[in-house]
């Protein structure tokens, strides 16, 4: 099975990376790859944990752009790591998640919701220190369920932090035509993540005019119509296929499952001779 959308406690999944890579290979997974928000500090440990097990792995990350005040998940795959451009964009963006995760906390907190401000600051202390971890919304939603004001992560995003909530902050960054570019500027090729979930397909165009070269047409929050659709809409544009669960632990109500979608193996060799013919920086 190959799953090339997975996340690790580098960002917003529960797991480390060796840990996620023993589960993923437990649940039937022979071929995946790390894909962590904004960050790429778990690919080495998956990397090496995939190695030992005899596993395929693909270095890979999830990269939040923003379009009209909505954020845009683009996927990069192939990429190297030590893209020094790369790694600059990428500090960038996790210095603007610190900033905008302090302003939620002081959101919820005047919702009537305080969280106990020295976990905060480890929290953010301990990203910081590590430099390279990603916060996001769902670790302040894991303070508010440690909190006891919510249950779940997901009552959390329900109530106050999902994009129409009193305690969302939207946030700055770049587009994603620039996102696919500064992923081709490291050798990568890019995919538009969970297309179907932002239904925006009116990005594809300028995207692909950026060099996108395929779409997420598999993911465990696509329907059947849903993935038929991206399948012809990247034979549309001569883009390859990508896909993954989008695992990012095993969460009450969550049914993004460890081997509950997979990517196709024909789609795998399209998508992997695309990277293979991707033009690489000198
Ligand atoms: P952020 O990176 O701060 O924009 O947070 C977005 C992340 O929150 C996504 O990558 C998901 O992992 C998670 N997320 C989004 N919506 C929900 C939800 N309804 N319940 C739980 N997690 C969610
Ligand atoms: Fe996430
Ligand atoms: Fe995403
Ligand atoms: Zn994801």
């Amino acid at each position: 099975m190959i799953d090339l959308h997975l996340h690790t406690n580098a960002s917003d999944g529960r797991y480390p990376p060796s840990e996620l890579v023993a589960r993923a290979r437990a649940a039937g997974i022979t071929t995946l790859s790390v894909t962590d928000h904004d960050t790429t500090a778990g690919l080495d440990e998956a990397a090496s944990a995939a190695d030992r097990t005899g596993m395929t792995f693909v270095p890979g990350i999830e990269i939040t752009a923003v379009w009209r005040r909505k954020d845009v998940h683009v996927l990069g795959y192939y990429f190297d790591a030590r893209c020094a451009d790369l790694q600059a964009f990428l500090a960038r963006q996790r210095l603007d998640r610190i900033r905008r995760f302090r302003e939620m906390v002081v959101k919820v907190a005047a919702l009537g919701l305080p969280v106990d401000p020295l976990n905060i600051d480890a929290i953010v202390e301990q990203a910081e220190r590590r430099s390279h971890q990603s916060l996001g919304r769902p670790q302040l939603a894991d303070a508010l369920v440690a909190a006891g004001y919510v249950a779940t992560r997901k009552d959390a995003f329900d109530r106050y932090l999902g994009d129409q909530c009193a305690a969302f902050v939207p946030r700055s960054g770049a587009s994603p035509e620039d996102v696919v570019r500064i992923i081709a500027g490291a050798g990568g090729i890019s995919s538009f993540a969970h297309p179907g979930l932002l239904a925006r397909d009116e990005l594809i165009e300028p995207m692909v005019g950026a060099g996108l070269h395929a779409l997420e047409a598999y993911h465990s929050k696509h329907t059947p119509e849903v993935v038929d659709r991206y399948l012809r809409l990247a034979a549309r544009y001569g883009l390859a296929v990508s896909g993954g669960s989008d695992f990012h632990g095993d969460e009450p109500g969550e049914f993004n499952v460890l081997g509950g979608v997979a990517l196709p193996a024909p789609a795998f060799d399209g998508f992997r001779s695309r990277a293979a013919r991707a033009v690489r920086p000198s």
